[in-house]
């Protein structure tokens, strides 16, 4: 920071998307802050989105800052103001209890993929290396698990191989089962300003929905729900048959392309047309895009994620990289973007059930024990914990008895969230540690911890480039609210585990650091002095390191995989998602819009984030709702057997027939839970991945009559 006239000025990181901008933040003689993009920043370049540019007010906004650690006195669910001595030692009495009863695997810990990196690291050393259970999950299994599992498969870890650089170095991209020119704006930006200078460039989208991303596009399929792989082969299919692969890449770097090409070649591409709802010809011109590019860029994020198939998804995508030998070279690879702001820091900590720190393998013996001997720690078992939903399975059979739940709001995100309320009653013990005051989840707490926010801490974030950046404390959290990493420090002293005595947040980086050292997340070579000089750099960061970091992986051809070839998986193309029927006719996807973050807890305190949408809708196609008797404007009924969500209907032909679509953004924060579209999600997951199947429910839509 620095500061002239009496005005300070940070540098900072968006901690809104997996886009990771940088932001200057200005902070007056009043506290009073105001916020600009960052133009020296490598990402962003000056630009800001809308959510971005608004930052600040949600720090300076506090009316809904829970200010004190509190206890549930009663059975009514009311609390009172406690000492953080009272709130911890309560919570380390109950949790030793229910350990020494139930066994370890009785707690559990639901985190996000907002938490800063040393956040991320602390509570996974908490779970797994002193708790000794792997029930350690987060909100990024609702996001991002999909891909990581398709990764691993496919280039022997989970390592997005690209960076941002390549968008302006790609002559071809295929974005499917993404939106980025609304979730990802910074990156569409990018794109849009690559296009103009080089109209040559092709743009292909794949989505149920004429998205303003699709709208940008050179051939837009328009393809059914849940058909994306039957679309992913029929490409691939052509290319084969056009020649259009990469032989010798193929020849020399992968493992599978006999099987794939026998597997691609059970549909014609007529056939795929069919299932897909997109004219053949089409796909044709899909291939000759990617054919005839030389740099081939494809871009995805919960269209294929958020699936039963999640993983096939992902695999049928990457084939096509790996076919055309696009990846490891510039403005080449399959680049996964990251909804959340630090999903891919939360990976590098090994923050999830079946993870363990730097891309080590929970199940390899020598890999367990090896973090074990790093941490002094218990034996870290082999088996995975929870997942997300499994995690509110559990709960609701009695299978687990606690859980704590820190910087997410599952009782508006998870799916099938009536289910997950039920769960969350049921629970012997709930943790919440917050920011705010306002989510469904404080109903249900038996100890809430109040934590700090975006600008009153410091930490390490990592971008969908694998590019770490240090975010600064500019200024200090309301009342005795504490960064989350010391929260779950104090708390494993008062467990009176060792190894949880850091003196900063630098420290704890510091340990995470030297726990990647020999891994293919190597940054034993970086620290907050580089970090904070730096503003932001590439992993690998090993020691020998002098630069930037690594802008791309696999450039040697050589990937993860114990053979060093990259694997073509022949996956299957049926879906698995629910049936539709006479009664749930329509398909339901649900997602993001523009200007609201999740579960708007801090969106929802800008105003001027509202005037783009200010309330819950219902996307329907005017012949969907012409056969239902439904105008525009109209109070429509969407419902299944998991229950029902009210809103408005917004007849729009941009949506694909039989479909139609729910922002996920709204639910009780904001008033009744009508508008929430996790009612009548459907609570089914990817069995790889355990990713649920966000945008695939089937559902009915009726005119709302009054009762
Ligand atoms: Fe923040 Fe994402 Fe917008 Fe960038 S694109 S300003 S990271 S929300």
């Amino acid at each position: 920071s620095r500061g002239t006239g009496g005005v300070m000025e940070f540098k900072t990181t968006c901690c809104y998307c997996g886009v990771g901008c940088g932001i200057v933040v200005q902070k007056d003689r009043n506290g009073k802050l105001q916020v600009s993009g960052d133009k020296d920043h490598p990402v962003n370049r000056g630009m800001l989105c809308s959510k971005g540019m608004n930052l600040h007010y949600t720090v300076m906004d506090q009316g809904d800052r829970l200010l004190y650690p509190e206890m549930r006195y009663n059975k009514m669910g009311q609390r009172q103001r406690v000492s953080w001595d009272s709130a911890l030692e309560r919570t380390a009495a109950v949790f030793k209890t229910l350990i020494n009863k139930y066994g370890p695997d009785s707690v559990a810990f639901y985190a996000s993929g907002q938490c800063l990196t040393e956040e991320y690291y602390v509570l996974n050393k908490l779970v797994k290396g002193f708790i000794g259970t792997n029930n350690i999950d987060t909100n990024s299994r609702l996001c991002m698990s999909s891909a990581v599992a398709a990764y691993k498969m496919s280039l022997g870890e989970d390592s997005v191989p690209v960076c941002y650089d390549d968008i302006e170095l790609a002559d071809c991209l295929f974005v499917t089962g993404a939106n980025p020119a609304w979730c990802h704006p910074i990156i569409w930006r990018r794109v849009e300003a690559a296009k103009a200078a080089n109209p040559g460039m092709k743009i292909i989208v794949a989505d149920p929905r004429k998205t303003q991303t699709a709208a940008a596009a050179d051939l837009f399929l328009q393809i059914r729900p849940g058909t994306d792989i039957t679309l992913n082969h029929a490409i691939g299919r052509v290319l084969i048959e056009t020649g259009d692969i990469d032989f010798d890449f193929i020849k020399n770097h992968t493992e599978g392309f006999d099987a794939y090409s026998a597997k691609v070649m059970e549909r014609t591409v007529e056939e795929a047309a069919a299932i897909c709802d997109v004219p053949a010809e089409d796909i044709r011109t899909a291939a000759a895009l990617i054919g005839n590019a030389k740099g081939f860029l494809t871009m995805w994020t919960m269209g294929l994620n958020q699936s039963v198939i999640g993983v096939n998804k992902n695999l049928s995508l990457i084939n096509l990289n790996l076919i055309t030998g696009h990846i490891g070279k510039p403005g080449s690879g399959p680049f996964s973007l990251t909804g959340q702001p630090n999903a891919m820091g939360g990976r590098e900590v090994g923050g999830l059930a079946n993870l363990l720190p730097a891309h080590r393998n929970l199940a390899n013996e020598a890999d367990r024990k090896y973090v074990q001997g790093f941490w002094g720690g218990v034996e870290i078992g082999s088996k995975p914990g929870y997942s997300a939903t499994e995690m509110f399975q559990a709960l609701h059979d009695g299978r687990l008895k606690a859980i704590w739940i820190l910087c997410t709001n599952p009782l508006l995100s998870l799916p099938d969230v009536r289910f997950a309320e039920e769960a969350l009653s049921r629970a012997k013990f709930v943790v919440v540690q917050e920011i705010s005051n306002k989510p469904e989840t404080l109903r249900y707490a038996d100890v809430v911890l109040p934590a700090a926010a975006w600008a009153e801490k410091e930490g390490t974030m990592t971008n969908a480039e694998r590019r770490i950046a240090y975010l600064n404390k500019i200024v200090d959290a309301p009342g005795e609210a504490l960064p989350d990493a010391a929260i779950l420090c104090r708390f494993a002293r008062k467990m009176g585990y060792p190894g949880f005595d850091y003196v900063n947040p630098s420290e704890i980086y510091a340990e995470h650091c030297r726990l990647t050292e020999g891994t293919s997340i190597d940054i034993s070579g970086l620290n907050y002095e580089k970090l904070q000089a730096q503003r932001s750099v590439q992993w690998p960061f090993p020691k020998e390191e002098t630069g930037a970091g690594t802008q791309r992986l696999f450039t040697d051809k050589q990937f993860y995989t114990p053979t060093k070839k990259a694997i073509i998986h022949p996956v299957a193309d049926q879906n698995n998602s629910e049936a539709l029927s006479p009664e749930l006719p329509l398909v339901l996807t649900t997602g993001r819009i523009r200007d609201q973050w999740h579960t708007m807890s801090k969106t929802g305190k800008v105003s001027k984030l509202k005037q783009h949408i200010a309330q819950a809708f219902l996307e329907i196609h005017p012949a969907d709702a012409a056969k239902r008797g439904i105008g525009e404007d109209q109070l429509v009924v969407i419902s299944n057997g998991r229950g029902e969500v009210r809103v408005k209907a917004k007849l729009t032909d941009s949506i694909k027939k039989g479909v139609v679509f729910l922002p996920m953004h709204w639910g009780k924060i904001l008033g009744n839970d009508a508008n929430r579209a996790n009612n009548v999600t459907s609570a089914l997951i990817d069995p790889i991945s355990k990713e649920p199947d966000f945008k695939y429910a089937a559902v009915q839509v009726s005119p709302y009559r009054k009762p």
